[in-house]
């Protein structure tokens, strides 16, 4: 194992050993293979540098308490990755070959795994792009699939904290029937300029339905739920990316007895509610403190501290990635070394 302070990594990336590679031409793709090279030579006319063709996934791998190597759902990473592919207009990865391909960076990287106890993990980033160059406006038909791993730190280092979200009216992160749907690099290019300004405050965004700004839609790379008493809500819209974290929240809510509502929410309802949090790979679940609405001048309170129901599907959540309870949904990929 690395000799790294694990406890005090961010989410900042940390140099490993080896990408995973693939290349896809003349309508297949090839073996994926570990190279210790990072870069990735690009003609300067590939379509994902001139018209942003390209798609990504994330997920991570645990070292779990029995000692072995867990990856969190990960067909479901392969399954979202097809869809982003279809709808861009790419060669979609085979569902087994996207978890190959991950299982072989974590193991060639296997090193930078974070031990169970530290709370770090090791995260798992495969990118899909287009590599023919094109300056006509069209699809290509050359693609390279990578896989790319780095430690990160625990997300809460000091206890499951709370963040404060601001919501904003004149940045729209996907319109109505765009790319919000899918898990492409360019949502995320055209909301910097929401995020960014919101981030240096020590805020997250709120962003809201693109056509009448009355709607919740989903935080800027993570999705959005509300509690009320024992009932969990998140917003029904087609411009959200569908998170794999909320589709699993719904489920232990299931298990935990809790009511789960998938509906619109509209931006006056906040006053209504006793928790709300962020949910996504990157934190699983991240409580929110309050929402500030900036046009109103509302802020709406959720408190400085994790709520009930935000604390025990936290744990519910944690206990299955880090097996420290039975796979009652068959969650866990466990990687052979
Ligand atoms: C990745 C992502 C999420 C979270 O999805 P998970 O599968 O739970 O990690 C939410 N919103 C956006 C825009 C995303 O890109």
């Amino acid at each position: 194992m690395k000799d790294i302070d694990w406890t005090h990594l961010t989410f900042s990336y940390t140099p490993t050993d080896y990408i995973v590679r693939s290349h896809y031409a003349n309508g297949s793709w090839s073996k994926p293979y570990a190279t210790a090279d990072p870069t990735v030579p690009l003609h300067a006319a590939a379509t994902a540098l001139q018209y942003a063709q390209q798609a990504f996934e994330g997920l991570k791998a645990y070292r779990t308490m029995d000692g072995k190597v867990s990856i969190f759902r990960p067909e479901m990473n392969a399954q979202r990755m097809q869809q982003s592919a279809e709808a861009m207009y790419m060669a979609p990865v085979p569902k087994e070959m996207f978890i190959e391909a991950c299982e072989l960076a974590v193991r060639m990287n296997i090193d930078y795994l974070p031990p169970y106890e530290t709370g770090a993990t090791l995260y798992i980033r495969p990118i899909l792009f287009g590599t023919t160059p094109k300056v006509g406006v069209s699809p290509a038909h050359e693609f390279e699939f990578c896989v790319v791993v780095t430690p990160i730190g625990p997300y809460f280092p000091a206890g499951f904290g709370t963040t404060p979200f601001i919501i904003n009216r004149h940045v729209d992160r996907a319109a109505p029937l765009g790319t919000g749907q899918w898990k492409v690099g360019g949502n995320y290019a055209s909301s910097f300029r929401a995020t960014e300004p919101a981030h240096e405050q020590g805020m997250g965004v709120l962003f809201l339905d693109s056509e009448e700004h009355k709607y919740l839609d989903e935080c800027g790379g993570a999705n959005i739920f509300l509690v009320k008493q024992n009932t969990y809500v998140t917003p029904a819209s087609q411009s959200i990316l569908p998170s794999i974290i909320n589709d699993s929240l719904m489920t232990l809510c299931g298990d935990l007895g809790i009511q789960v509502e998938r509906r619109k929410i509209a931006v006056e309802e906040l006053g209504e509610f006793d928790e709300a949090a962020s949910c996504g790979t990157g934190a699983a679940i991240s409580p929110i403190s309050r929402i500030i609405d900036p046009d109103s001048g509302i802020i709406y309170e959720y408190g400085e501290r994790a709520g009930k129901v935000c604390e025990q599907l936290y744990k519910a959540i944690r206990d299955i990635q880090y097996a420290r309870v039975p796979d009652i949904h068959n969650w866990r990929h466990y990687v052979d070394l």
